[in-house]
């Protein structure tokens, strides 16, 4: 059976999440072209294997070495059409940002030094600075591994909402391009508390969300994390009235009609547990929703982000939910 030429089996997925974690896939591919994708297709199809789709493994928790087929996503490719820029999904979403501006498109800048490749960023529909990618996503194509085939999304077709979409759920779609708008009129999106409210050009607005992100996350090469652990709640509004009086600091947001977001970083500052550390895990002192880990397994990691859970849900009666997708 023919095969990817970057084809590996017993492969160590160390370098390939941001975590570091010390686990081994039975198989490895990177995908670097459509061809690939058809005889990765033919291949799951004969051995009935499990497999998983990773970009850069930014957000991802690996619990276990994986029975299967991890699929790295190498697709390349940039072009511009107007005021819309397609692009192959294994390139770096931040390099995709500076090279929009330096093309003079605009809208992308609050969405700057998010880690992670282009394919990955509608799956949970990155954010940032009241901004989210699928405000520009035009259209999306994917391969479909179960069938071999290739389907293309529209915005719609996609069902955003808050760090969700269509795609977490279809883990066989295998996003090989993305389509964007953009706008070739720079309108400042200085609406996010810790934001500069003046600002002279796009380039500027980058500059601020770099800065205001290294002060505020810890850089994943050097202390071993996947950003955000888990999402924000969202609540009834009668449920925050409930909370309000307990907790008149608590920090919200109207998400929709009678339903709020809550700061997931907030509920865990308030009980105590920012800097808070098990074994060699813990809770970054910068950033109370970032959860680092030192050890090459994720053993203590899970079992501390499910203790950190339950004192949450003791403590305001939420459950919160995981950011990050796990490998297991
Ligand atoms: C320091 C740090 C800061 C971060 N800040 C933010 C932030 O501000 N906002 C934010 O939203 N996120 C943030 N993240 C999370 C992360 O950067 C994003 O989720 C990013 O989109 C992940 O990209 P990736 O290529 O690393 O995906 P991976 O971690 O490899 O995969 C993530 C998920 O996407 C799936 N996937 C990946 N590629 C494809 C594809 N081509 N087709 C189908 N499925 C695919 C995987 O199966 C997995 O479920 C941060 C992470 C870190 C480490």
């Amino acid at each position: 059976m023919k095969l990817p030429k970057n084809f590996k089996s017993n492969f160590n997925l160390k370098e390939n999440n941001s975590l570091k974690l010390n686990y081994f896939c039975e198989y490895f591919v990177s995908c670097d072209s459509k061809n690939d994708l058809f005889l990765i297709h033919d291949f799951l199809k004969e051995k009935k294997l499990k497999f998983w789709i990773m970009g850069d493994g930014t957000n991802i928790i690996l619990k276990n070495n994986l029975n299967g087929l991890v699929i790295k996503n190498n697709l390349k490719g940039f072009s511009i059409y107007k005021n819309s820029i397609i692009i192959g999904a294994g390139e770096i979403w931040d390099d995709v940002v500076s090279a929009a501006l330096d093309k003079n498109l605009y809208g992308l800048e609050n969405l700057s030094g998010i880690p992670g490749s282009v394919g990955a960023s509608p799956i949970q529909n990155i954010g940032a600075y009241g901004s989210e990618v699928s405000n520009f996503i035009n259209y999306i194509e994917t391969f479909n591994l179960e069938k071999g085939r290739f389907e293309v999304f529209s915005n719609q077709a996609c069902n955003f909402s808050y760090r969700d979409s269509l795609f977490k759920n279809n883990p066989h779609l295998m996003i090989t391009k993305v389509c964007l708008d953009l706008s070739n009129t720079f309108k400042p999106n200085t609406q996010y508390e810790s934001l500069p409210k003046e600002v002279i050009n796009a380039k500027e607005q980058r500059q601020n969300i770099l800065s205001i992100r290294s002060l505020k996350l810890p850089n994943h090469k050097i202390i071993p994390n996947v950003g955000s652990f888990f999402k924000n709640p969202v609540i009834s509004e009668s449920k925050l009235d409930e909370l309000v009086i307990k907790f008149p600091n608590i920090k919200s947001y109207l998400f929709k009609k009678n339903r709020y977001k809550v700061s997931a970083a907030w509920l865990i500052e308030e009980a105590g547990l920012k800097g808070s550390k098990k074994g060699d895990c813990g809770i970054s002192d910068l950033h109370s929703l970032v959860f680092y880990n030192f050890s090459d397994q994720s053993d203590f990691l899970v079992t501390y982000s499910l203790e950190v859970k339950d004192i949450i849900e003791e403590k305001f009666g939420i459950i919160l939910d995981y950011e990050p997708s796990i490998f297991s």
